[in-house]
């Protein structure tokens, strides 16, 4: 089983080196493609407005100057002899629940992953205090992260749908299990803003992601990983809203 590993927190970062004890469990036929500097937040951006430069670090191991789209593309068109059988993304530093998945650089590498018909897993890794750095504690991964990828690597993936894993902020022996879940909601309108001045006295502001609120009691994966689980919950790319379709076709109706 030939695995792709890929992230958004760059080629360097703790969470890709876990990612890779991990996939070791698998498999020996394993390759690295991953963005040079961090790209958490790039979502599913392709870079096209400049020239993406591919560095090779070893035989197997490659970093992007980019997003983590372009890696897996790098990876899939340039890099590897063949088709990977799975593409793993992660671990991530922080949580990719609810709305996250729209944001997340490591959740689109796996949804790249699934538009190339390729098993697709994205991983991360939540965590409850700020201002860690690299220091994030990955414990809950790595003692769980075979446990959560063993079944997700033989279960039928429909076409143009990926798994989106996420760990609890525990130590292992803390986690209580694993839950599959559907996807939450956050509401990132509520979201912190830092505002600050730069050292040449212009104003600048930065995002944060502490404060995000959301609405508990709806078994989501955002109360499952709440309640002590590694959460697992199917994605699909067609973002297709069923239920309007009809509706709105009767809008345009003669
Ligand atoms: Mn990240």
């Amino acid at each position: 089983m030939r695995i792709l590993l890929t992230n958004d927190d760059g080629i360097h970062a703790p969470g890709l080196k876990v990612l890779e004890e991990i996939a070791r469990g698998f498999s020996d036929d394993i390759w690295v493609v991953a963005p040079a500097e961090e790209q958490s937040g790039a979502g599913h951006s392709l870079t096209l407005t400049r020239p993406v430069r591919l560095h090779q670090h070893d035989a197997r191991r490659f970093s992007v100057s980019g997003t983590p789209t372009d890696a897996v593309m790098m990876a899939l068109r340039k890099v590897l002899p063949q088709a990977p059988d799975v593409v793993l993304s992660g671990v991530n530093r922080g949580a990719n629940l609810g709305d996250d998945v729209t944001y997340s650089g490591t959740v689109a590498a796996a949804m790249e992953g699934a538009l190339a018909g390729i098993r697709a897993i994205a991983l991360s890794q939540v965590y409850h205090t700020e201002g860690l750095g690299d220091a994030v504690p990955f414990d809950a991964a790595r003692g769980w992260g075979a446990r959560a990828l063993g079944p997700l690597l033989q279960a039928p993936f429909a076409p143009r749908s990926l798994v989106n894993v996420n760990f609890p902020p525990l130590a292992a022996e803390a986690v209580r299990g694993i839950r599959v879940a559907r996807q939450g909601f956050h509401d990132y309108a509520r979201g912190a803003l830092v505002e600050g001045v730069d050292p040449r006295g212009y104003a600048y502001f930065w995002f944060g992601l502490h404060g995000i609120a959301h609405t508990s009691g709806h078994a989501t994966d955002l109360e499952v990983i709440d309640d002590g689980y590694v959460t697992v919950t199917p994605l699909q790319l067609d973002l297709t809203h069923e239920a309007a379709l009809a509706e709105l076709a009767g809008r345009y109706a003669a």
